[in-house]
């Protein structure tokens, strides 16, 4: 093994931990629980690396890096998530790579995603990206729709050729009166979803959690956490 596929192992191996210990904190199944690895600022030998030990979901934020890596990555068994503020002058090119889209979070990148969609044939998973500290009707300053915009965004997508309504994604605020409260604005997610699913049942993924709050996501119900630092180190600088 290389020094860097080794260091990934260790890593990886140690969320692993930290995920399944979670789970049994919280009377959950593993299975319940997917991890998804957020390689962006990585390059794409690490992403090769993480399929070969066995990693299945990988997730980008900026099309410009994603497109080009997933392309090199297309002969491994992954699926790619976008879960990055998107342009809709970008939805052509991330419609080419991913399999699902977690920051969906306005009427206008819905059309596009579907126009797309149908063009080239495809289906794209769609997570709304909730922003738990914006304005009522409002979005949030990082991205993402208001809870009381979900219930219109979610009908949008469940009509739009070419998309499925997956569930919700959301990032703990930093502002707000979530701030610092991980587990509370966790908690409201999994009451956001109870309310999509009473008309989308089959709109059940709840991705939320990341490498410093993985746990709280997992305790209150998430579905799919997604990690990067934790497992692939600290990036330098924003990212
Ligand atoms: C970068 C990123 C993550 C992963 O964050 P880490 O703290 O490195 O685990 C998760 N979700 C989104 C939307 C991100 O942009």
């Amino acid at each position: 093994m290389t020094d860097r596929k080794q260091e990934i192992a260790a890593n990886l191996a140690g969320v692993e931990e930290r995920i399944a210990a979670a789970c049994e904190a919280a009377g959950r199944r593993r299975d319940d629980v997917t991890l998804i690895v957020v390689t962006k600022t990585y390059p794409a030998d690490d992403v090769r690396i993480l399929s070969g030990l066995g990693v299945r979901h990988v997730a980008e934020n900026r099309d410009q890096d994603a497109a080009p890596k997933a392309a090199v990555c297309s002969d491994l068994p992954l699926s790619w998530h976008f879960v990055g503020q998107l342009q809709t002058n970008k939805v052509r090119s991330v419609v080419g790579y991913a399999d699902v889209v977690q920051s969906i979070d306005r009427a206008r990148l819905v059309t596009a995603l579907s126009k797309e969609a149908v063009r080239t044939g495809r289906e794209v998973g769609c997570l709304l990206q909730v922003a738990l500290d914006a304005g009522e009707g409002g979005r949030g300053g990082r991205g993402g729709v208001s809870p009381a915009g979900i219930e219109e965004l979610a009908d949008l997508v469940a009509g739009s050729e070419g998309l499925r309504l997956d569930g919700l994604m959301t990032v703990a605020p930093l502002t707000g009166a979530y701030a610092g409260r991980q587990r509370a604005a966790f908690e409201r997610i999994m009451d956001l979803s109870t309310c999509v699913r009473r008309t989308h049942p089959a709109a059940n993924m709840v991705s939320a959690g990341m490498s410093a709050d993985l746990e709280q996501a997992v305790a209150a119900g998430a579905t799919h956490v997604r990690v990067g630092s934790a497992v692939l180190g600290v990036r330098p600088g924003l990212g």
